[in-house]
C-alpha cells in the first residue's frame, strides 16, 4: 500500500457506504446458513450468488491468486481460510467469516465471528471480548485522536481480559484499494501514528487468540492458524472518520 492515506469525498462515502451494505447483507444472510453439516463452500457460493444479485463482485476472489469469495476460518484459524466441501461445521465450532466486495469501483470489508451450536464458556468469552474490542477500538476514531488509539483500546480490552492480540496481520485503510494506508495494527507500536481526519475510511478488524499471539500460514499458502492451535476470533468493520462521531459503514443493523 502506499503512504497516503486518502479523504473521501461524500460521493465517495455514499458509494463505500452501499458497497458495505451489500457485505453486511451477505454475512446476514450467511449466520442464518452457518449450523452444523454445512460445509464451507456452500457459504462461499451463497455469498457469491447475493453479492453478484446486488451488482457487486466479489474483492477476493483471484485477490493474489485467491480461490474463494469468502475466507472461512475454523477454529485455531485466525484468517484467510480457504472454502472447502471438506470443512464440514460440526456443533461446538466457531467460523470466522470475512467478506469483502468491489461495488462501483469502491471496496467494502468486514467479518464476523459465528458459533455452531453449543460452544465452551471461555470461546464464548474470546468471542464476546473480541466483539467488544472492536467497539472500542471505533469508539476512538474520532478526528484528532491517532490511530495509535484505536491499537491501544483494542490491545487494552483484549489483553486484560487474558487473551492475546495477533500482531503480524493489520487493519487498515480501504477506499479504491481493499488495501490502503495507513496499516491499523491491534496492538500499540512505537513511534509516532497517522492522526485521524474526517473522511477517511478504516477497515477495523482485531484478530484475537485464546492463547498466544504467534500465528503462521499452512501449507496452502494462505490459512493463517494460531501455532498452539488454540481458538482465534475476528471482528472487523469499515469505519468512516466524521467531524463527529464515527460511522461504521458496514453496520448490520441500518436497515
Ligand atoms: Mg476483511
Ligand atoms: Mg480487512
Amino acid at each position: 500500500m502506499g503512504n497516503t492515506i486518502s479523504l473521501k469525498s461524500s460521493e465517495e462515502i455514499k458509494i463505500m457506504f452501499e458497497a458495505n451494505q451489500i457485505v453486511a447483507g451477505t454475512l446476514k444472510m450467511l449466520q442464518d446458513k452457518i449450523k452444523v453439516g454445512v460445509n464451507t463452500l456452500q457459504l462461499d457460493e451463497l455469498a457469491e450468488e447475493y453479492c453478484r444479485k446486488a451488482k457487486a463482485k466479489p474483492a477476493f476472489k483471484g485477490y493474489r491468486g485467491f480461490p474463494g469469495s469468502l475466507c472461512v476460518s475454523l477454529n485455531e484459524q485466525v484468517v484467510h481460510g480457504i472454502p472447502s466441501k471438506k470443512t464440514v461445521l460440526k456443533d461446538g465450532d466457531i467460523l470466522s467469516i470475512d467478506f469483502g466486495v468491489n461495488y462501483k469501483g469502491y471496496f467494502g470489508d468486514s467479518a464476523i465471528t459465528v458459533p455452531i451450536g453449543i460452544i465452551n464458556p471461555k470461546i464464548e468469552k474470546l468471542l464476546s471480548v473480541t466483539s467488544e474490542s472492536l467497539d472500542l477500538g471505533i469508539e476512538q476514531m474520532i478526528a484528532g485522536n491517532r490511530v495509535s488509539d484505536v491499537s491501544l483500546a483494542i490491545q487494552n480490552h483484549v489483553e486484560s481480559n487474558g487473551f492475546f492480540v495477533v500482531k503480524q496481520f493489520v487493519g487498515h485503510g480501504i477506499g479504491k484499494q481493499l488495501h490502503e494506508a495507513p496499516e491499523v495494527p491491534n496492538y500499540k507500536r512505537s513511534g509516532s501514528s497517522p492522526r485521524l481526519m474526517p473522511g477517511m475510511v478504516l477497515a477495523i478488524e482485531p484478530m484475537v487468540n485464546v492463547g498466544t499471539s504467534d500465528v503462521r500460514v499452512l501449507k496452502d499458502g494462505w490459512t493463517v492458524i494460531t501455532v498452539d492451535k488454540k481458538a482465534s476470533a475476528h471482528f472487523e468493520h469499515s469505519v468512516l472518520v466524521t467531524e463527529d462521531e464515527p460511522i461504521v459503514l458496514s453496520s448490520r443493523t441500518v436497515n
